[in-house]
């Protein structure tokens, strides 16, 4: 079984990025994507009402999409739209991404959020890259101000700092790291090495991203097929207990 740890759709016109529902299982039956985490561009709470749209498209196909709620940490409600979200609607997961609400990843806000989501059993994916707010070392130092919280670094660091994000991985074992849209499959390899297989999830960040290419990534990567397996599903499934 593939699943894809970092998928988007989402249908504000404002963004410049539409992405309605059926255009990501497109790609995902094209391409044998078995399921996908689901991420909206907008956060919540925020004026486009990204809760509502999200569970909307998990209703809609409940046994493709595994939801993830972006939020925006700078509200105090965003913790109890949080725990709703989690407890009463099946929200799998918390997505942040600091650039678009300009929190560093560990101001108070953050992490209270990354904590409630450790108690709430379900892990935090950070947008992670190569400008301020995203840089592995900000993420690390959210990571141990919250060691009890799961936290999956979405594109393992990106373009310059993937190799930055195998290290902050390795002095901080409630990170995962996550494929998508990084360039050197070698570093995949790399971090299978030194984190070991279960600590490597395959994400695709498509449709902007294709899946096609992400998929090759790891399948270039040199994995055994074992650890194929492991980061192209189940270490997340074990993660999420589907
Ligand atoms: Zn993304």
């Amino acid at each position: 079984m593939i699943i894809d740890a970092h998928a988007h759709v989402d249908e504000v016109k404002a963004f410049g990025w539409y992405d309605p529902p059926e255009k990501l299982i497109r790609f995902m039956d094209r391409y044998g994507i078995d399921r996908a985490v689901i991420l909206t561009y907008a956060d919540e709470p925020g004026p486009e009402g990204a809760l509502q749209r999200l569970l909307g498209y998990m209703r809609r196909y409940p046994k493709r999409f595994i939801p993830f709620l972006r939020m925006d940490p700078r509200y105090d409600v965003a913790q109890r739209i949080l725990q709703d979200a989690v407890e009463q609607h099946g929200v799998k997961g918390l997505k942040l991404h600091p650039i678009s609400n300009v929190c560093t990843p560990f101001s108070p806000l953050t992490v209270e959020l990354i904590r409630l989501a450790g108690r709430l059993g379900v892990p935090t994916l950070f947008h992670s890259g190569d400008v301020a707010l995203s840089l592995p070392w900000q993420i690390g130092r959210a990571a141990q101000l919250c060691p009890d919280a799961v936290i999956i670094m979405g594109h393992m660091g990106g373009f310059l700092h993937a190799e930055e994000a195998i290290r902050v991985a390795e002095r901080h074992p409630n990170i995962i790291l996550e494929t998508s849209a990084m360039p050197y499959p070698h570093l995949i390899k790399e971090a299978v090495r030194r984190l070991g297989a279960e600590r490597v999830v395959f994400g695709s960040d498509q449709p902007a991203a294709h899946p096609q290419v992400e998929l090759k990534k790891i399948d270039v990567a040199g994995l055994t097929e074992q650890e194929k397996q492991l980061v192209l599903g189940e270490n997340i499934a074990r993660l999420l207990r589907l």
